[in-house]
């Protein structure tokens, strides 16, 4: 394999593997995009059934007080009617301490299911904000679920695809050749650089004259001092057209 045939090799290689590389980068992103709206469902679930439990102990706690409530008014009913039949002072005394006794702790138990109340409309206001913002998501992940696994799928396919074209084109390269670009391009993110001017084009550093010279006046394969990049001579007007390509 001559050493043209060879950087015709390494660029197709190169392109390949840039095409690549962005397709697993839409795949990345088509991912998180559903993660993300998966994970937040998730978060509002939890936050629903953290929410909902709270929310049932206050109910409970409350109508536990409710019913204290109601027999503290049976027990006043009852002291009451003892204060009524009371015969001495000191009957009549007792039986009044009883009655205080009892309203101070009826209006301590109706404080507390005041504030019971009050958290739990709080609580109740929180869930029903939740559920919106979750049946917001909910409506999202549906709408958008459909069209992301498609293009998941499709961009699935085309990497496989490339992978089998990258496959073809490693075999077109001598071993060693391609084992110095692959471990470049894993190190670099791309392993081929050239130069029309003196520098490098990947990393822009100029190279040492003598090994431009060298580039210059055959066809060769070198390794850019700067960037370790396989480097080979490029004709400014070629470039201009190898650019282009690129670019489109
Ligand atoms: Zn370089």
């Amino acid at each position: 394999m001559s050493i043209p045939e060879q950087i015709l090799a390494l660029e197709k290689l190169a392109q390949i593997d840039a095409q690549l590389k962005e397709l697993v980068e839409q795949l990345t992103q088509e991912r998180s995009t559903l993660d993300g709206l998966n994970s937040g469902i998730a978060k509002l679930d939890e936050k629903l059934v953290a929410d909902r439990g709270a929310l049932a102990v206050m109910d409970k706690t409350r109508s536990e007080l409710v019913q204290d409530v109601r027999n503290m008014n049976q027990q006043l009913d009852h002291s009451r009617d003892k204060l009524g039949r009371s015969r001495t002072e000191r009957e009549a005394n007792a039986a009044q301490r009883e009655l205080e006794e009892l309203r101070k702790l009826v209006r301590d138990r109706e404080d507390e299911i005041g504030k019971l109340t009050a958290d739990a409309d709080a609580a109740r206001q929180q869930i029903d904000a939740t559920e919106i913002e979750h049946a917001k998501i909910a409506a999202e992940l549906a709408a958008r679920q459909g069209e992301i696994s498609t293009r998941l799928k499709e961009v699935e396919g085309s990497a496989q695809h490339k992978r089998a074209e990258r496959d073809a084109a490693v075999k077109a390269l001598p071993p060693q050749l391609y084992r110095r670009y692959d471990m470049i391009r894993l190190k670099r993110g791309t392993a081929i650089a050239q130069t029309s001017d003196g520098t490098c084009k990947a990393c822009h550093m100029a190279l040492p004259p003598q090994l431009f010279h060298r580039l210059r006046r055959e066809p060769i394969l070198e390794q850019c001092p700067s960037c370790h990049r396989l480097i080979y001579f490029s004709p400014p007007e070629v470039a201009a057209g190898a650019a282009a390509t690129e670019r489109g």
